[in-house]
This record gives structure tokens, sequence and C-alpha cells, in this order.
């Protein structure tokens, strides 16, 4: 899968691209990524890509020009894909759309704003105006370093061992169960017995257990979109009788 980035600092993503597993899936040929410098694409002598807004106020704005300049590159490239615009009011990033991407799009195109935001215009070049949470970041380029790592690694081949995402939060609807390394002791702080013993069946009824409690106190709504068994359904009912109702307060 190809990702444009479109920024004023490409470095950020090459830095962040050139290290772990996104750096394997693109030595793999899996991934490719691509930082593009919307400041290439200014017009004036001053490399200017931002400006002040009309009506007055506070900050600067990115330019449109520059960056219908820079997507129009990569169109004559045919490599755009999907066009996303990095904004905190877009829809919101889970790891359902990161899915959704890695099935249905072959390039995904990231528009990072930067200052007070981009020209609204920009809007109009982009499929859709995506966000990775309600805050406000200083730039896109963290918004768009999450996306590409969440998708790429969801991309076939690209994970070591393919068993990892499956059983990884949100995917089985669940959050992940605990895990535990060496040492079998720390500080007084032993791994549960049952990780020990060896006995595969135990083992995969107490991570499916720990997985079942972990999402009821973090995530208590995600259970009731999971996928359960019956077995799972008893389980739960066992595990609020065992919790107090302090642990439900809020939830
Ligand atoms: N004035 C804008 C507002 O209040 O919505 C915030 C602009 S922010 C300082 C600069 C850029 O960072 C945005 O144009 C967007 O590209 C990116 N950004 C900030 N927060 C983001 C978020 N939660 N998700 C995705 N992108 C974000």
């Amino acid at each position: 899968m190809r990702f444009n980035v479109l920024t004023i600092f490409p470095g950020l993503i090459d830095y962040y691209a050139g290290e772990s597993i996104i750096k394997r899936a693109i030595a793999a040929n899996k991934a490719e990524v691509k930082a593009v410098n919307i400041r290439d694409f200014t017009t004036d002598k001053h490399l200017c890509v931002d400006d002040y807004p009309f009506g007055g106020g506070p900050g600067m704005v990115l330019k449109v020009q520059p960056i219908h300049d820079a997507l129009m590159s990569l169109k004559a490239e045919a490599a755009t894909g999907h066009v996303v615009l990095l904004s905190p009011g877009g829809r919101l990033f889970t790891q359902a759309v990161a899915e959704e991407l890695a099935h249905s799009e072959k390039s995904l195109t990231l528009i990072c704003g930067r200052y007070e935001g981009v020209d609204e215009r920009v809007v109009e070049f982009a499929h859709e105006e995506m966000s990775i949470g309600d805050y406000v970041l200083t730039g896109g380029e963290l918004a768009a370093l999450v996306i590409i790592d969440a998708v790429c690694r969801l991309l076939p081949g690209v994970l070591g061992d393919e068993r990892s995402k499956e059983e990884e939060s949100f995917t089985s609807g669940l959050l992940d169960y605990p895990h535990y390394t060496r040492p079998a002791e720390f500080m007084g702080m032993k791994v549960p017995e049952v990780l020990i013993g060896g006995n595969h069946r135990l083992i995969q009824n107490w991570r499916q257990r720990e997985a079942l409690r972990k999402t009821l106190l973090h995530k208590p709504n995600m259970v009731n979109y999971a996928e359960l068994t019956e077995a799972d359904r008893e389980i739960i009912e066992q595990l609020k009788e065992e919790m107090t109702d302090e642990f439900f307060i809020g939830t």
C-alpha cells in the first residue's frame, strides 16, 4: 500500500517511517511512504506556504494553492488514491477504520495542516476529513503517522506473526488479555501460575476470562457489541458478581 503525506515537515514522516514495522514493511515491498513537501509547490520567491486569515484573527493558515499543486503532482503519477484531510473535526479514526482502509485502498494520501489549519477550500480536494481524537495537535503529522502505523500493521505479511493482530485489542471485539514475560517473579509480583503450567487449554481459558475482565473494567460498552459465546456470557455474569459496585460507577 502506498502512503503519501503532504506536509511542511517531511523529515518528521521520514524519520518515523525509517524505523521498526514501517521500515520492515517498506523493505518487504508491502508499503511505500512518500512525504511530499508542500513548500516545493510554492510559487513565490520566499517559498511561503501560509498567509494571514481573511477577516483577521490569530495565527496563520496554510494556503490552498501549494496543497492543490502537491496533490496534482501525485495525480500525475496516478498515486493519490483515497485523499484524507487531517482535522480535529473529521471522522474518528478507530481500529475499524484502519481495517477498512487496509482492505479497500491501494493508496492513501494524508494532508497535514499546521497553524490555524488549512484554507477551507482544501476540503474540496479530499474524499473525507479524519481525526485521531478529540484534542488539538500542533500539526497533522502525528495524526498521519498514527494512521499509517495502524493501517500498515494490518497489511498481509507485515507482522512477523499474523496471529498477533487477530488477538489484539479491538480486533476480537474485546481488549487484549494481559501479557507477561520473564522473570516469573519481580519485586514480589508473580506471573499467574496458569501461564507457567504449560496446559494450553487452561491458558486459553484464562486469557479469554482476563480479556473479558479487562474489557468490562476499562471499556464496558465494547462488551455490548462483541461477538460472545454462551460461555463468555456466563463468565461475564461471574465477573460482574466478583467486581464491586464501584467499578461500574460512571460506566
Ligand atoms: N484551528 C484548528 C481547530 O481549532 O480545529 C486546529 C488546527 S491544528 C493547531 C493544526 C492541524 O493539526 C490541523 O489542521 C490538522 O491537520 C492537525 N490536527 C490537529 N488535531 C488533530 C486531530 N485531533 N486529528 C487529526 N489532525 C489534527
